[in-house]
């Protein structure tokens, strides 16, 4: 399947939500979502609304998941079918193991700006896990695990201006940050209070379920 390549803003303007794609742009008043919310607030007229089917609803719950993680549809449906096999509810372990995903912590600890720049980070062997290299950015973090710079990594330019800025964007409460040393780690397994993606994933657990 091939991967969009169009402009990233278009994609959160589809689905109404900020996504987060396009780095640091995304944490400001640039942002095109937050200008469009503040013109509405301000009394502009909204897109029109157009009848949405049942099925229309889901789909656009599930892509809008989907592309908050810069995933490809089978990726995406790989893990959720890993979710459904869990115990408990199956849109929170959904969530949890899209969480769990490396260079989805690499972007929440700081250290990159944005998911696709952590993908990158990844796959160039920039990180390891409890000290061993890892280039595999679907791998999944455990409970304990240490996510920290390899240490002929600690220099690479971005990554030092990511981590300078880490400690102004806050980390989510499950991980633990240390800007100095460009390290993190896994202080539990998120909770959905946690995870800050804006969806209503049980949208999504039907989508799969139909
Ligand atoms: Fe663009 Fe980022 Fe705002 Fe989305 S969240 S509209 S990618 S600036």
């Amino acid at each position: 399947m091939s991967r969009y390549i169009g402009p990233a803003c278009r994609l959160c303007k589809a689905e109404g939500a900020k996504l987060f794609l396009k780095g640091d742009r995304c944490y400001t008043a640039k942002c095109a979502i937050t200008k469009s919310e503040g013109a509405t607030v301000k009394g502009k007229k909204g897109r029109p609304r157009t009848k949405v089917s049942e099925y229309g609803i889901r789909l656009r719950e599930k892509q809008k998941l989907r592309r908050f993680y810069g995933m490809n549809e089978l990726q995406f449906k790989r893990f959720f079918e890993i979710a459904n096999k869990q115990t408990g509810q199956t849109g929170h372990n959904f969530l949890s193991l899209l969480e769990r995903r490396l260079d989805n912590v690499v972007y929440r600890l700081g250290f990159a700006n944005s998911r696709k720049q952590a993908r990158q980070l990844v796959m160039h062997g920039h990180f390891r896990v409890n000290g061993k290299r890892v280039d595999i950015p679907s791998y999944l973090v455990d409970s304990g695990d240490v996510v920290a710079v390899m240490e002929k990594s600690r220099d690479v330019a971005l990554i030092k201006e990511n981590a300078e800025v880490a400690t102004a964007r806050k980390a989510p409460e499950w991980l633990e940050v240390n800007a100095e040393k460009i390290e993190g780690k896994v202080l539990s397994l998120p909770s959905r209070e946690q995870i800050d993606a804006p969806v209503t994933e049980q949208l999504v657990v039907e989508f799969y379920a139909r």
